[in-house]
């Protein structure tokens, strides 16, 4: 058994954030799955939204994002996270993070789908890379935070409607039970419950089912948002190409050449995600292509090279050179905007758990993210959930002693049923979603987890857990999607068109 004052599942911006601000009040634990920068958070490439440029405001910001998420926001969690997000930056730059800057040392600001103003702080495009740089390094600088890598949580442990803590297979050590007074889920998104995701492979969506599992409310899943334009390539499947080239003038062609966005939307192809990722997915289906392509060419090489340093040396790993080739892209899979329910402390429904970053639907996001708010919702809410989880009563003396031990069904039944799952929800439950199809992917899933249920056990598996984690999540997913019914934001059903 472990116990620390604060337990922090997950080593992204949540996760990490909260770490840093309660290490000043107690014993920290984090645990992660996988090695401590492996997360959704090391690949974000275009950067933080925040009000501070000149002719910016929060109530500008604010406008935007309650734009966005058409009108399921929740205003009171919108106007904190915009009023807090100047501060948000200054706290990541005093730990050390490095901004891109103007020759006039000012912030260096990007423009992004969405947004009515220059507001997106970023380290060329790769600010997610810099911003786990930076919460890794003093998270491992620091002596109250304890951090075990390869630890993969298998169970909350509720008691008496209180969160003690966790159970977790750690990598060396076997199953091991982890006690504090406060807990909190940072465990990031579930881009795998499809076959095409920007999302690395730790985002299983573990998080969602262990909090559906102990009885922490969830809501909005129906809300995944799909990436207009993701790399179509074998080699590098999912690599998302930032809305930022967009931004810099990039256009998106079909095949012939033509600039379809003028079909669709007047804000071309700056307009919100939503609308672009539709407009991309039924010119694929017009023309029965399995592509269209973002053109760059026209951009000066050297500003390319300068601003998008990831994209031009990824890509021509694959000898694409984006000022002279055009890239193939699709949509895919890329946020959770519903998930864990949690008031502005980041609480959740049971009490002793917190949640934060892409697993909550801190109510930001509504029907649809605004570009560039995730990071900042992560670092938001996890420094406000620090300010009053330091205030949580000692853990109840007589805690449970009995480890959890899971098995998990046989790694090969786990690979049959991930694939099956995966493609059911990227046929049915995608950009574009049909009564039907909606009624399929219910059906098929329910009866792929009800198969699982009877499956043999053997001995614990990560892959095969999250597996049935994958199995628990789109269920979730798939049924929310079918029980809307109506056409908001994210959720696209061409019967309600
Ligand atoms: C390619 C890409 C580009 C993006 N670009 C941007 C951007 O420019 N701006 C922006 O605001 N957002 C962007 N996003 C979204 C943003 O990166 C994420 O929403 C955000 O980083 C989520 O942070 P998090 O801390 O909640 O989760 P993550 O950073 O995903 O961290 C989750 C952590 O939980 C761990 N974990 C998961 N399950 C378990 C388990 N069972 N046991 C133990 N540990 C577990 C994982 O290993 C990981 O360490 C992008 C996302 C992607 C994928």
């Amino acid at each position: 058994m472990e116990r620390a004052d604060f337990l922090v599942i997950g080593s992204g911006l949540a996760g990490l954030t909260f770490a840093l601000e309660v290490a000043k009040h107690g014993r920290v634990i984090v645990l992660t799955k996988s090695h401590i920068t492996d997360s959704n958070t090391n690949w974000a490439q275009g950067g933080i939204a925040a009000a501070v440029g000149e002719s910016d405001s929060w109530t500008l910001h604010e406008q935007d994002t309650l734009t966005a998420g058409a009108g399921l926001c929740d205003p009171a969690a919108v106007q904190f996270l915009v009023k807090n997000a100047p501060e948000a930056i200054d706290w990541l730059t005093s730990l050390g993070a490095r901004f891109d800057v103007t020759g006039s040392n000012e912030l260096d600001l990007g423009r992004e789908g969405g947004h009515s103003r220059h507001r997106i702080v970023h380290h060329a495009d790769k600010t997610g890379w810099e911003v786990e740089r930076t919460v890794s390094a003093a998270v491992r600088k620091n002596p109250n935070i304890t951090v075990f890598e390869n630890t993969f949580v298998t169970k909350l442990l509720v008691d008496n409607n209180r969160c003690l803590g966790v159970s977790a297979i750690v990598n060396d050590l076997g199953a091991r039970n982890f006690f504090a007074r406060a807990t909190i889920l940072a465990t990031g998104g579930c881009g795998q419950i499809y076959s095409t995701t920007t999302n690395p492979k730790v985002a299983t969506g573990d998080g969602f089912a262990l909090a559906q599992d102990a009885g922490a409310e969830l809501k909005n899943l129906e809300f995944q948002q799909f990436h207009p334009t993701t790399l179509v390539h074998p080699q590098l499947p999912g690599f998302l190409i930032t809305e930022a080239m967009r931004g810099a003038g990039a256009t998106l062609r079909n095949h012939r050449g033509r600039r379809f966005m003028y079909d669709h939307d007047s804000r071309l192809e700056l307009a919100p995600r939503d609308i672009v990722a539709r407009a991309i997915q039924k010119e694929i289906q017009r023309l029965s292509t399995w592509c269209v392509y973002l053109d760059a060419t026209h951009i000066p090489a050297e500003l390319l090279q300068r601003e998008f340093p990831t994209i031009w040396e990824k890509l021509r790993t694959v000898r694409i050179e984006i000022e002279k080739d055009w890239i193939p892209i699709s949509p895919a899979q890329h946020y959770a905007c519903g998930g864990v329910t949690t008031d502005l402390d980041a609480k959740t429904n049971i009490p002793g758990l917190y949640a934060s970053g892409e697993v909550t639907s801190t109510g930001v996001h509504g029907a649809n993210r605004l570009a560039s708010n995730s990071l900042l919702e992560a670092i938001v809410f996890s420094r406000s959930a620090a300010l009053v989880a330091v205030d949580e009563a000692d853990l109840p003396s007589g805690l449970p002693e009995a480890v959890h031990i899971p098995q998990s069904i046989p790694e090969a039944e786990a690979i049959r049923v991930r694939h099956a799952v995966q493609h059911l929800m990227s046929q049915h439950v995608g950009v574009f979603r049909t009564t039907k199809g909606l009624q399929i992917a219910s059906e098929q899933i329910r009866e792929t987890a009800e198969e699982v249920a009877s499956m043999p056990r053997t001995s614990f598996s990560t892959y095969a857990q999250e597996a049935e984690n994958i199995v628990n999540v789109s269920r979730l997913v798939a049924d929310a999607a079918a029980a809307r019914t109506e056409n908001i934001g994210l959720h696209f059903n061409e019967d309600f068109a």
